[in-house]
């Protein structure tokens, strides 16, 4: 696993960035910006003119997307190929508690990224609705990982504990259980191993 030293080699200006993921500040503000975000692209989508079962789709195809982005970046770019990303993910391997999250602004940037080429495509209104709907995805993920690690007496009304069980196995076994919010796509790709490990086991 990679450490969290972010004094290295560097250019001091890429250090700086990075050691944004390890500030308790950033770790806030980057939920805020990305609830604001979220409901942002979905006000905007709103404000289109769209028949309804054509929004319902978008945002629907559009949470369902981040699913699969979920697993992806998560079993490729946190345990991928070493960069800043799979150091912040290290560190919260190292340290459950630990409040890493992504420098604030770069989950917008990157949607704004993915909104421009599909407006482009397939208009405005469909592609606020899509990229809110895959950033309200975003902000589930972030939402329940917080609670798995911060509010665990919430995890039973929330049923979410196995899910946690589920998420619990991975912090044990990092080769499996890439998915936070959902089983389906280790079940897809064959990385799903069912959950086995006690809280208190957890590291
Ligand atoms: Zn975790
Ligand atoms: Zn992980």
């Amino acid at each position: 696993m990679d450490g969290v030293n972010v004094t290295g080699a560097r250019p001091l200006a890429f250090r700086r960035i990075e050691s944004l993921v390890y500030s308790p500040l950033n770790y806030t503000l980057t939920l805020l910006v990305d609830v604001a975000g979220a409901a942002g692209f979905l006000l905007a989508g709103l404000l289109k003119p769209l028949p309804l079962g054509l929004r319902l789709l978008a945002v629907v195809a559009g949470f369902a997307t981040w699913g699969l982005l979920e697993y992806i970046i998560h079993r490729w770019v946190g345990h991928g190929r070493p960069s800043m990303a799979r150091r912040g993910h290290a560190a919260h391997h190292a340290d459950a508690m630990a409040r890493v999250a992504s420098p604030a602004f770069m989950i917008l940037g990157g949607a704004v990224l993915v909104w421009l080429p599909l407006a482009a495509l397939a208009g405005a209104g469909a592609a606020s609705m899509f990229v809110g709907g895959a950033y309200a995805g975003y902000n589930h993920y972030a939402l329940v990982h917080h609670i798995m690690h911060h509010h665990e007496q919430l995890l039973p009304r929330l049923g979410l504990d196995r899910l946690q069980r589920y998420h619990d196995s991975h912090h044990q076994n990092q080769t499996a259980n890439f998915g936070v919010t959902q089983t389906l796509w280790d079940r897809v790709f064959g990385t799903y191993r069912p959950e086995r490990v006690s809280k208190t086991s957890r590291s």
